[in-house]
This record gives structure tokens, C-alpha cells and sequence, in this order.
């Protein structure tokens, strides 16, 4: 192979990005504002300053400042595991036999397995830096979790886990991983809060769900002095220091000269992917420059492609603010599927607000076509990908077929969010031919959508 582009590109330390892009601050329509379940007015930074740190809150009310420095200490704790390598796919290419160029960018370089460090590190900082004593959080399959643990050992910092019950008993090594980071890790739902308690009298036997440990998570941070409640996805905030995978893409992509045509991620709050498209989205909403960028959903838990673009809640105990989404509905419980990362019932506002205005693309797809994907991409690219990012891999792989098709040359870039390695439970099952795929009805989503609250603006 005579190779001019390199199969992995790095920046060097001078090369690194020292701020996050906040993509809000070049969108024309700004994504709709959080709104106070009681009144139904915007929260104020007031009312969000019980719940999350200060520095966040502001983060998370600014729609206009387009950079914010990344803190010393971030950016120290981001050369750990930073910059994360630019990878041109070049065996996948030769399998697929595809005239198209496919690069990926790999956030599994780090013992979370995942990119959720990149704002569990932020997070925990900024909440050290206000002096609490520690965060509170919830995890379904645990990646959140771990990545949380992680940063709170590194700042001396209390870390306390809700996590989904079927998960806790199912996933003891994640399980395990938190509490060597020095994290308490409780099953939900618990008698350790009041919702808990509600919600174990209203449905004894219950396995919990990711919209019952968020309710746990606010209550325990909003009843213990010293400390908040800190979300590992969805937020703006989030994306904000998600954008860092985004901007070192960029920079290496504008390195070795090439421009991708396609980008593609994975969208379960959406955080991810809104931070690989940031500075792309970027120069599309100011237009300097065309990309076309692709969600892509769990056909089980379909957000953007079957939800409804509406004011929410983000929890099923309806503690948490009300967010404009696009929605199945806070009530509606996907069916089991394997990537425990993508089964929430909402979207981030700011990727909804872009859906909406036709900047970006969602396509859903299916979890055994899925883990195909992830299995041809493990034997040729050496990686291990999470079921969560095969779902990136399948749309890479479909768009890479259709350039054989037609005999386009497209330069396809998709975001590679983590490691595998704690799922093998699912790979078990794909190996064993035992692994279904569940699409829910309209009658299904129905259900979901009648428990949307009514909200006039
Ligand atoms: C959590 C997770 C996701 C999905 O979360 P987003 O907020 O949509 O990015 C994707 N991939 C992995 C590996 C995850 O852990």
C-alpha cells in the first residue's frame, strides 16, 4: 500500500485545542431554554444554581460567547489520555473494497472506555473549585459512571452513583471499576430517597430506569449540603466540552489537508455528536463551508426519527427542568437493546433545534445489522468498538457501499466513542445467533407521547 496519508494522525502538544467551541453561539436559532416545571418560565441561573455548579450553570445559559478557555488543570488532566488519535480506516477501506476514504477519531484511549470523560473531567473541576464536598450522578450501563468516579478521585472529590438496577446486578465489573475510584455506587431504585421509595411502593420488583436514577441523583444532591447534581449528556454543557473531540478532528483533518464530506455519530443525549460536529456545524451555520452530518438512533429507541420535536422532562419522577427536545416521550421504556448508552427518551436541544432546521440528518438502525458492523470493523481494525459507536460504524460502512456503487471518492469521518469491552454479554449473544431486534409500534410510541405535559408558549 502506498500510503501519503498517515493511518493515524496526533497533534502535538502545541497542536492541542485550549478552548471549547460553543456551537450555540453561531446558531441562528438558538435551541429552546430550559423551563421551570412549575411555572413554565426559562429557569434562571438562580434556580439552576441549586442543582449545578455555578461556572456551569453559566455555561450552560450562554448562547453567544463562541470560546471559553479550558482550564490548566483540564487540560493537564486531558493529556493523560489526549489528544486521541485521527485514524484513517485504510483495512476497513481494503475489506469493504469502497473508492471512498473513511477516518475515524477514537475516544476508547482511557480506562472509562469512553468519550463521557472528556465532561466528567470538567464537571468535576469546576465543582472542586466552588468548594463543595462532592456530585451526585446517575449511570445506566455505567460508562457515565466511571468516567464520573475517575474525575472526582482525581480532585478529592465525593462521588455518589444512582445506578439502574438491572445494570448494578448485571454489570459488576463497571460496578467494581467505580468503587476502585473510591465511588459509593446505589442500585435504583433505592430507599435512600423519597422518589425512590415512591417508586418502589408504585411498582414493587421494579429494575429501575435511567429516568428513575435521575430523579434519585437531583434529590440526593438537593438534600445533602455541598453538593450538585452533575448529567453526563444532553446538557449544552456537555456538548460544549465534548467539542474538544471536534476541534482536535479539525485540526488534524487541516494537518494532513483533507476535508471530510460526510460525518457521522452516534446520538443517544446527543452529546457525542455534538461535539465531533461542533466546529464543522460550525462553518456550515456561518456558511464557510458544506458537510452533510448523520445521526444515527437505535431503531428501539428512535428520538429524532419517530419522536416529537416538544417541551419534556428529562426524568420520570419530573424533578428536573423541562427541556424542548426532540422526544418518545419521559414515560416511554425502550426495549431492552444492547447499547445501554443510546436508551434515552430524549435528544439534546441544541441537535434537536439543528434537526429541525434540516442541518443535519438522523437515520435509525437496527441492533443486529449493528453488531455486524462492529464485528467486520473489530476483525480489520483491530478495535473492540462499543455497541453504542457500531451504530456510527453501520452508517460508515452503508455510505462507504454506496460510494462502490457509484464510484465516489467521499472522505466519510464518524466518531469512534469507546471500547467494548464491558459488553460482551451482547457480543455473546450476537455470537450465539440469539439477538433480536425490537422496533416499537406506533401504538407503542403512542404511549409515550400521551404523557408529554402540555406546554403553550
Ligand atoms: C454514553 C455513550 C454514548 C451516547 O451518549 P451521547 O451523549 O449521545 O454521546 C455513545 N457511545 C458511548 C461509548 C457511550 O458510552
Amino acid at each position: 500500500m502506498e500510503n501519503k496519508i498517515p493511518y493515524k494522525t496526533y497533534l502535538n502538544e502545541n497542536e492541542i485545542p485550549k478552548q471549547w467551541y460553543n456551537l450555540r453561539a453561531d446558531m441562528k436559532n438558538k435551541p429552546a431554554p430550559l423551563l421551570n416545571p412549575g411555572t413554565l418560565k426559562p429557569m434562571t441561573a438562580e434556580e439552576l444554581s441549586g442543582v449545578f455548579c455555578s461556572e456551569l450553570v453559566k455555561q450552560e445559559l450562554d448562547n453567544d460567547t463562541a470560546y471559553f478557555d479550558i482550564p490548566e488543570e483540564i487540560q493537564n488532566f486531558y493529556k493523560m489520555y489526549r489528544p486521541s488519535p485521527l485514524v484513517r480506516a485504510y483495512c476497513l477501506e481494503n475489506a469493504l473494497g469502497t473508492p471512498a476514504k473513511i477516518y475515524y477519531k477514537f475516544e476508547g484511549n482511557n480506562t472509562s472506555g469512553s468519550h463521557k470523560l472528556n465532561s466528567a473531567i470538567a464537571q468535576a473541576y469546576y465543582a472542586k473549585k466552588q468548594g463543595l464536598k462532592g456530585v451526585t450522578t446517575e449511570t445506566g450501563a455505567g460508562q457515565w459512571g466511571t468516567a464520573l468516579s475517575m474525575a472526582c478521585s482525581y480532585f478529592g472529590l465525593d462521588c455518589r452513583v444512582y445506578m439502574v438496577k438491572v445494570s448494578y446486578e448485571q454489570k459488576p465489573f463497571r460496578r467494581e471499576v467505580m468503587r476502585t475510584y473510591g465511588a459509593s455506587v446505589t442500585p435504583s431504585p433505592s430507599d435512600t430517597t423519597n422518589v425512590g421509595r415512591k417508586i418502589l411502593a408504585e411498582h414493587p420488583g421494579t429494575t429501575g430506569s435511567l429516568g428513575c436514577a435521575i430523579s434519585e441523583a437531583v434529590e440526593a444532591a438537593t438534600s445533602n449540603e455541598g453538593y450538585r447534581y452533575v448529567l453526563g449528556s444532553v446538557l449544552n454543557q456537555v456538548l460544549l466540552h465534548q467539542s474538544i473531540i471536534g476541534l482536535e478532528s479539525k485540526a488534524a483533518f487541516e494537518k494532513i489537508g483533507v476535508k471530510p464530506d460526510v460525518i457521522i455519530g452516534c446520538a443517544g443525549g446527543g452529546s457525542n455528536l455534538g461535539g465531533l460536529i461542533a466546529p464543522f456545524m460550525g462553518e456550515k451555520l456561518r456558511g464557510e463551508n458544506d458537510y452533510r452530518i448523520i445521526a444515527v438512533e437505535p431503531a428501539s429507541c428512535p428520538s429524532f426519527t419517530r419522536g416529537k420535536y416538544a417541551y419534556d422532562f428529562c426524568d420520570t419522577g419530573m424533578v428536573c427542568p423541562l427541556a424542548k427536545m426532540y422526544t418518545l416521550g419521559s414515560g416511554f421504556i425502550p426495549s431492552p437493546n444492547h447499547a445501554g448508552g443510546l436508551r434515552y427518551h430524549g435528544m439534546s436541544s441544541t441537535l434537536s433545534q439543528l434537526y429541525d432546521d434540516k442541518l443535519m440528518e438522523a437515520v435509525s438502525v437496527e441492533q443486529t445489522a449493528v453488531f455486524e458492523a462492529a464485528t467486520q470493523f473489530a476483525r480489520v481494525e483491530g478495535i473492540l468498538p462499543a455497541p453504542e459507536s457500531s451504530h456510527a460504524i453501520r452508517v460508515a460502512i452503508d455510505e462507504a457501499l454506496k460510494c462502490k456503487e457509484t464510484g465516489e471518492e467521499k472522505t466519510i469521518f464518524f466518531g469512534l466513542t469507546g471500547t467494548g469491552y464491558f459488553d460482551m454479554v451482547a457480543y455473546q449473544k450476537y455470537n450465539d445467533g440469539e439477538m433480536t431486534d425490537y422496533i416499537p409500534s406506533d401504538d407503542d410510541l403512542a404511549v409515550g407521547f400521551a404523557g408529554l405535559p402540555k406546554v403553550d408558549l
